[in-house]
C-alpha cells in the first residue's frame, strides 16, 4: 500500500502474516464447504447443532483471517483494538456463516435464494470487516476510498455467491469431493483474502490526536499466534468432527443400504414364497375342484346307474348299497345295517350259495359269477356279479339282475336245440334207406338162422351144435340191429343236452357204422385213422355225432360226380393242444364258393334239395363245446377240421 509521505501514515505488510491469513481463509473455506455437507445430511436438532457449530467454526475462521489480515498491516504508530467491537464483529461473522450454511444446505437452491443468501452473507462479511477496522484505536483517523470500499463489498458479494454455489454443489459426497473441495476452498480463501485486502486498501490513515483507549487492548504477537492456533484448532476440530460424522453417516448409510438390501432380499424371498403359496393355493383349488367334480360324477354314477353297487367292508359287513341295489333286492340302506339283521342270510338262504358268495367276495378277482339271490319279497333271482378289492381292503361289488336274460337264453337254447333236432331228423331222412338196409341184412340173417333152427328142432334129430351156432349168430345180429336202432333213436330223440366225458374216437366209429351202407351205396371208401392216445373231451355224444354225420354226408355228396378217381373219405383224429383235432377229408369236387366261409352261413346251399343248415348248426355245436370248425381246400376235394378242448367248455 502506498501511503503519502507527509500526511498519511505509511503502513507496511508483514507478508508472513498475510500468507498465514490466506491459509486460514482457505482452511476456513474448506471447513465451511465440509460443514455444508454435514448440515445437509442431518435433520432436526442435529441439523441445528451442525448449523450452529458450523457457523461458529466458519465464523471464527473468517474472523481470525480478518484479524490476521489486520495484524499483518503495520503502521508506524501503536495500534490497539476496542475489544467489544472486535467481539461484535466475530458475532457478525458467525451470523453471516450461519446464513451461508443455511442456504447452501437447502434441498434446492434457486437464483433468488442464492442472491438473497449472498447479499446477507456479503453484508455480514463486509460488516465484520469494517467493524474490525472500526475497532482499531490509533493516533490517526482512517479515511476510506469509496471506490475501493465498493470494490471490496462487491468482492464480498461475488465471493459469497460463488461460495454458496460451490458449497451447494460440493455438499454431496462424491469421489472427487476432497480434491474438488480443496480447489474450491482455495478459490474461496483467495476471494475472501482479496475482499479483505481490498477493504484494507480502501483505508488511509491520517495522523491525529491519541485515541480513546477505553476497552482497548493491544494484541501482542503472542496473542496473535494464539488466535491463529485457536482458530486452526477450531477449524481442525470442526473438520475432524465433520469427518467422523461423515464416516459415521457413511457407515450408517452403508448399514442402511445393507439393511435395505436385506429387506429387499427378504421381501423378494417373501414375494417368491408368497407367489409359490399363491400358486399352491391355485393348484390346490384346482385339485379340489377336480376332486369335487369327480366326486359328483361318481356320486351320480352310484345313484343313477342301473347296476347294483355294494361295498363290503374289510370286516365282511355290507356297508353301502346304491339305489338300484335297494330297488332290486328290496332292502334299504338303513335296514341292511340294522344290528339284529343278518342280511347275507336273507339274501342267500341256501348256505351253499352263501358260501359261494363269501368265497367270491374274499377272492375279489373281478371275475363274473352267477349268484342266486333271494329278494325281500321271496323271489329268487339270478344275479351276475363281480367283486374287486379296493385299496382300503374293502370290496366293491357290482351286479345285474339277469333272470330275464337267462330265461331268454334258455328259450333261445331250446329253440336252437329244436332246430338242430329237426335238421338232424331231416338229415336222417337221407340215411333212412341205407339204415334200413343196414338193419335188413342182419334181420335177413336172423330170419334165416331162426328158420334153420326151427327146422332143426322140429326134424327130430336136431344138430344141436349147428342150432347153437345159428342162435349165437341170431343174438349177434340182434345186437347189431339193436345198436343201430338205438343210435338212430338217439339221433331222433328230443333230449336235453347231455355233456359227458367221452372218447371222440368212439363217436367217429359209431358214425362210421351209421353211414357205412350209404358210403357203400355211393362207392365211397371210408377210412378211419384214429390216434389212440387222445384225451377225453367233455361233450354231448348225440350233438357230436350230428356234426360228424353232417360232414361225412357232405363229403359223400361232394364225391357223387367223381368218376375219374377213387372216392375216399378219411376220418382222422389227432391230439391237439389240450384237446383233440378231427379231420374229415374227401376227394370230391372241392369248395368253389368264395369266400369259403360263406358255406357256414345259415341257408347257404349249392344243392338242389339242400337246406343249407348243416354246417351252420355244426359250427354252433362245436363252438358251444369250446372248439372251432373250419374248412380248407384239399387236393382234390375239401378238408373240414374241428377242435374240442379236453377241459370242457371254455366259452
Ligand atoms: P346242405 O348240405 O344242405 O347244402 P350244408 O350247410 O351242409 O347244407 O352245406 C352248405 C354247402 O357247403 C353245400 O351246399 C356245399 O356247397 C358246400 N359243401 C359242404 N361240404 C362240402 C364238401 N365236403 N365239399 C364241397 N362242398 C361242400
Amino acid at each position: 500500500m502506498f501511503i503519502s509521505a507527509n500526511i498519511e501514515l505509511t503502513g507496511s505488510y508483514d507478508y508472513g502474516e498475510v500468507g498465514r491469513s490466506v491459509f486460514i481463509a482457505i482452511a476456513a473455506s474448506y471447513a465451511a464447504l465440509d460443514l455444508a455437507g454435514r448440515v445437509t445430511a442431518a435433520s432436526g436438532r442435529i441439523r441445528a447443532a451442525w448449523l450452529t457449530g458450523g457457523a461458529a467454526a466458519m465464523g471464527i475462521g473468517i474472523w481470525a483471517m480478518h484479524i490476521k489480515g489486520m495484524l499483518a498491516f503495520h503502521l508506524p504508530v501503536p495500534v490497539e483494538y476496542h475489544w467489544p467491537t472486535f467481539l461484535a464483529s466475530l458475532l457478525v461473522a458467525m451470523l453471516a456463516s450461519a446464513v451461508a450454511l443455511y442456504v447452501a444446505s437447502r434441498q434446492k437452491i434457486g437464483m433468488v435464494e442464492a442472491l438473497i443468501g449472498s447479499v446477507i452473507m456479503s453484508a455480514g462479511i463486509a460488516g465484520m470487516h469494517y467493524m474490525g477496522m472500526a475497532a482499531m484505536r490509533l493516533p490517526a483517523i482512517a479515511r476510506f476510498s469509496l471506490l475501493l470500499v465498493t470494490i471490496s463489498v462487491l468482492f464480498a458479494f461475488i465471493f459469497s455467491l460463488v461460495a454458496l454455489m460451490m458449497a451447494f454443489d460440493l455438499r454431496e459426497e462424491t469421489r472427487w469431493t476432497v480434491p474438488r473441495r480443496l480447489g474450491s476452498a482455495t478459490v474461496m480463501g483467495l476471494a475472501v483474502s482479496a475482499m479483505h485486502y481490498s477493504g484494507m486498501a480502501a483505508a488511509t490513515f491520517i495522523p491525529a490526536s491519541p485515541p480513546d483507549l477505553s476497552y482497548a487492548v493491544s494484541i501482542s504477537p503472542f496473542a496473535n499466534s494464539g488466535i491463529a492456533i485457536v482458530t486452526l484448532i477450531v477449524i481442525v476440530a470442526a473438520m475432524v468432527t465433520s469427518s467422523v460424522d461423515r464416516r459415521a453417516s457413511v457407515e450408517v448409510q452403508r448399514l442402511n443400504q445393507e439393511l435395505e438390501r436385506r429387506v429387499a432380499e427378504r421381501t423378494l424371498q417373501l414375494e417368491e414364497v408368497n407367489q409359490a403359496l399363491r400358486k399352491e393355493i391355485v393348484d390346490r383349488k384346482r385339485t379340489e375342484d377336480e376332486l369335487k367334480k369327480q366326486k359328483e360324477v361318481f356320486q351320480n354314477i352310484f345313484e343313477d346307474i342301473p347296476v347294483m353297487i355294494g361295498f363290503v367292508g374289510k370286516d365282511g359287513h355290507l356297508e353301502l348299497v346304491n339305489p338300484e341295489w335297494q330297488r332290486t333286492l328290496g332292502w334299504t340302506q338303513e335296514e341292511i345295517r340294522e344290528p339284529g339283521l343278518d342280511i347275507y342270510a336273507e339274501l342267500f338262504p341256501d348256505p351253499e350259495y352263501r358260501q359261494v358268495f363269501f368265497e367270491v367276495v374274499a377272492a375279489s378277482t373281478g371275475e363274473w359269477t352267477d349268484l342266486k339271490v333271494k329278494v325281500r319279497e321271496g323271489r329268487v333271482i339270478d344275479v351276475a356279479a363281480a367283486f374287486v378289492l379296493l385299496s382300503d381292503g374293502s370290496s366293491l361289488g357290482i351286479g345285474k339282475d339277469i333272470t330275464e336274460w337267462k330265461r331268454t337264453q334258455a328259450a333261445l337254447q331250446e329253440a336252437q336245440d329244436n332246430l338242430a333236432r329237426v335238421t338232424r331228423v331231416i338229415g336222417m331222412g337221407e340215411l333212412v334207406a341205407s339204415i334200413a338196409h343196414e338193419i335188413n341184412q342182419p334181420l335177413t340173417a336172423v330170419l334165416m338162422n331162426g328158420n334153420f333152427s326151427l327146422r332143426q328142432i322140429t326134424s327130430g334129430m336136431p344138430n344141436l351144435e349147428e342150432v347153437q351156432k345159428a342162435i349165437a349168430e341170431i343174438v349177434e345180429d340182434g345186437n347189431r340191429i339193436s345198436a343201430v336202432i338205438s343210435r338212430v333213436r338217439g339221433l331222433l330223440k328230443k333230449g336235453a343236452v347231455d355233456r359227458v366225458r367221452l372218447d371222440i374216437n368212439e363217436v367217429i366209429e359209431e358214425v362210421s357204422v351209421l353211414v357205412r351202407s350209404e358210403a357203400a351205396r355211393n362207392l365211397v371208401h371210408v377210412r378211419l385213422e384214429l390216434d389212440t392216445a387222445l384225451p377225453r373231451v367233455l361233450g354231448d355224444r348225440v350233438q357230436l355225432q350230428q356234426v360228424l354225420i353232417n360232414l361225412v354226408m357232405n363229403g359223400i355228396d361232394a364225391m357223387g360226380a367223381v368218376t375219374d378217381r377213387t372216392r375216399t373219405l378219411n376220418l382222422t383224429s389227432f391230439p391237439h393242444g389240450n384237446g383233440v383235432l378231427v379231420r374229415v377229408q374227401d376227394s370230391g369236387s372241392g369248395i368253389d364258393t368264395d369266400p369259403v366261409e360263406r358255406i357256414f352261413e345259415p341257408f347257404f346251399t349249392t344243392k338242389p334239395q339242400g337246406i343249407g343248415m348243416g354246417l351252420s348248426i355244426s359250427r354252433s355245436i362245436i363252438e358251444s363245446h369250446g372248439g372251432r370248425l373250419w374248412a380248407e381246400p384239399g387236393s382234390p376235394g375239401a378238408i373240414f377240421y374241428f377242435t374240442l378242448p379236453a377241459n370242457g367248455m371254455t366259452v
